[in-house]
């Protein structure tokens, strides 16, 4: 049994030492192995991964940083290119521009240029539709009414407050307590004074609500229109320079309503308005100097300028500096201190100018042919006559 047993034991202790061997071995070579492949993996493998990922993230960063730049060059163009598909957008979306086709054979219109002494309001007429662009101070305003009364009008097309001074929305205010406006135009803006707010009110008993214009807006009016030409900025110290310019156009026939626009507006007009030429200009500011630059009027180059003002005002409108800039340029003068209310009545191809008094300014000899034909009866002016080139705004 020992023997057996020792035999046994023998025969274990052998394959234990050689199973022990066998250990030995295999751990020995898989640990040859793993030192050959830390081996290979240090001097090969990382290295290559960690410049291949350092040399991304070198890539990477300049990338970006040349996308950085390049963002940062182009975004002035970005933006230009912004605002220039935002201001076509919104010129295309609220202006209609194309020009109607020329009024027919029995189409005409009539302007008022109401005899409201200090202060403005002219009223337009074209084939039956209407335009009031301001009504005078508060002492007129029963003569606006009146004059739409006697004109058996009931409703307005237009409404329009050149701004809100006193002398130009005071008889607005009577105005649309006598008769309906369909669309209420004016400046955006707000002024301190109870007048305006009597004209906020009247304009919302309408149920309306004031419309602010937009620079190159082209409004309908019979078979005529009229395009906002000002104001062109969103503020000035000046309120006068506020005031919504129109050229209305009947056509071959073009005036210019500019409220009570100064330089400040008329220079912003001569740098966006290539077209401004105009028949008939009704002076800025009752002619005060402040308005009516020498640009201004060899641009609108008009023949004719209405000057609206009180007799003796105390402003002393109108500046001699502006007649004589008038005068000097060969337009012929009328005013409603002088002239009382002045009307223009014409069709598609001619006007005439009928101011309700002769005033000096209207008899005095005059050698230009122009004049010859203002005096001759204060008069009929044919454009085929003089063979005059006709106008259209560029827009
Ligand atoms: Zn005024």
């Amino acid at each position: 049994m020992t023997y057996n047993t020792s035999r046994k034991s023998r025969g274990r202790k052998k394959r234990r030492k050689k199973k022990k061997g066998l250990s030995l071995v295999i751990f020995l070579f898989f640990l040859i192995l793993s030192l050959a492949g830390l081996k290979a993996i240090s001097e090969h493998t990382v290295p290559d991964w960690l410049a291949d990922i350092s040399s991304r993230t070198e890539l990477s960063e300049k990338l970006a940083d040349s996308a950085g730049s390049f963002l940062d060059n182009i975004s002035p163009y970005i933006q230009e290119i912004r605002d220039t598909a935002g201001s076509f957008l919104e010129s295309a979306s609220s202006s209609p521009k194309e020009t109607p086709a020329p009024p027919d054979e029995n189409g005409y219109f009539r302007i008022y240029f109401l005899d409201v002494g200090q202060g403005l309001s002219i009223l337009i007429e074209a084939d039956g539709q209407y335009l009031l662009y301001d009504g005078g101070d508060r002492d007129a305003s029963s003569f606006v009414v009146a004059w739409l009364k006697q004109k058996g009008i009931e409703h307005l097309d237009y409404l329009i407050a050149s701004h809100y001074d006193a002398d130009h929305i005071n008889g607005l205010v009577g105005a649309l307590k006598t008769v309906t406006a369909d669309t209420v135009i004016g400046p955006d803006y707000t002024a301190q004074s109870k007048v305006y707010q009597s004209f906020v009110t009247a304009v919302s008993e309408q149920g309306k609500s004031i419309v602010t214009p937009v620079p190159g807006d082209r409004y309908l009016l019979g078979e005529g229109y009229f395009d906002v030409l000002a104001p062109l900025s969103d503020s000035y110290s000046d309120a006068n320079d506020y005031s919504v310019v129109l050229r209305f156009v009947y056509g071959e026939t073009s005036v210019l309503l500019t409220g009570d626009a100064e330089a400040e507006s008329e220079l912003e007009m001569l740098e966006k308005w290539p077209a401004l030429q105009s028949d008939i200009l009704c002076v800025g500011h009752h002619g005060s100097p402040t308005s009516s630059s020498d640009e201004f009027l060899d641009r609108v180059s008009p023949s004719f300028a209405v000057i609206s003002c009180g007799k003796n005002n105390s402003y002393g409108h109108p500046a001699a500096s502006v007649l004589e800039r008038l005068s000097s340029r060969n337009i012929q003068i009328f005013r409603t201190d002088e002239n009382g209310t002045i009307t223009v009545e014409g069709t598609a191809e001619s006007f005439q100018i009928l101011p309700e008094k002769e005033s000096t300014a209207c008899l005095s000899p005059i050698p230009d042919i122009r004049k010859l034909s203002a005096y001759a009866g204060c008069f009929l002016f044919s454009r085929h006559f003089f063979a005059r080139i006709s106008f259209s705004p560029i827009f």
